[in-house]
C-alpha cells in the first residue's frame, strides 16, 4: 500500500516508487511530471541506461527510433539494447520493447 505525495489517498495501485495515484497523473501530469521524470532517470540509472537519448552529434546514429541516438563508444542508446562498437550501432530489436514497457516494481 502506498500514498499518493499529491492528494494523499492510499491505494494499492500505487507504485511505491512512484507514489502518485492514476487520478493525480492523470489530472496534474503538469504539475508533477518533474517528479515522474526524477524518479524515471533515477531508475534508469540503477540499470545503467541513459537517462535521455545521447545526442552527442560526434558520435554514430541509430535510425531505429525517433530518438536517433548519437551512441557514445562502448555506451548504450537510450532503449539499452543498441551499442555502439567499435564506431558501429549493433544489437537486435527484439528487447526494445520489453525494456521500454517493464513496470516498476513496487516496494512495501
Ligand atoms: S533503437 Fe535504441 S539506440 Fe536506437 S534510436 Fe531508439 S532508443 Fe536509441
Ligand atoms: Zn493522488
Amino acid at each position: 500500500m502506498s500514498q499518493c505525495l499529491l492528494c494523499g489517498k492510499s491505494s494499492e495501485k500505487i507504485a511505491g516508487c512512484l507514489q502518485f495515484c492514476y487520478s493525480c497523473l492523470r489530472d496534474h501530469f503538469p504539475e508533477i511530471h518533474k517528479e515522474i521524470d526524477t524518479v524515471h532517470a533515477k531508475i534508469r540509472r540503477a540499470h545503467d541506461l541513459p537517462t535521455a537519448p545521447p545526442q552527442d552529434l560526434n558520435n554514430p546514429v541509430c535510425t531505429l527510433c525517433v530518438n536517433s541516438c548519437r551512441i557514445p563508444a562502448g555506451a548504450r542508446g537510450y532503449c539499452g539494447v543498441r551499442t555502439n562498437r567499435e564506431g558501429k550501432i549493433h544489437g537486435g530489436t527484439a528487447g526494445i520493447f520489453i525494456i521500454t514497457t517493464t513496470p516498476c516494481r513496487r516496494t512495501a
